[in-house]
């Protein structure tokens, strides 16, 4: 089982890490190590043939499932589909929902949880260019 390493922080910022996602097991959540208010993510791993144990819903929060590497097959409700690397999937609230890797290799995934029609700003309608200079 792999965990969120701390790795630094300061007023305006909380870095972790779960190391290599080669090496990446189970599940691990982000929130509470990153003190994160605005959204839930996590890193997940189905082995060939897994799925997650059980069908959830969601009253408030939207999930959107990044996949990192694998193949396999995604349900919400009664609708199956194809998933693989590079598919991102959005769920609604309200809805069953769950996964599975049909393929060989491991399933790579990130999840991320945000309350459903929050978003309001986004990218350049949020963001403003700032005239600091890099130290990078
Ligand atoms: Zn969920």
């Amino acid at each position: 089982m792999s965990d969120l390493k701390k790795m630094n922080e300061g007023t305006k910022y909380s870095h972790g890490s779960i190391g290599s996602i080669a090496d990446f097991n189970g599940k691990v959540f982000v929130k509470d190590g990153l003190n994160e208010s605005s959204c839930e993510i996590s890193f997940g791993v189905l082995n060939p043939g897994e799925a997650v144990p059980f069908f959830h819903s969601h009253r408030e929060n939207e999930e959107n499932y990044i996949i990192l590497s694998g193949n396999g097959l995604f349900q919400v409700n009664d609708e199956v589909f194809p998933i693989g690397e590079g598919s991102v999937v959005r769920v609604a609230t309200g809805c069953d929902r769950n996964l599975k890797n049909t393929s060989d290799g491991r399933m790579v995934y990130i999840c991320v949880q945000a309350k459903e029609g929050s978003l309001g700003g986004y990218t350049m309608t949020d963001a403003e260019l700032t005239d600091r200079v890099s130290l990078l």
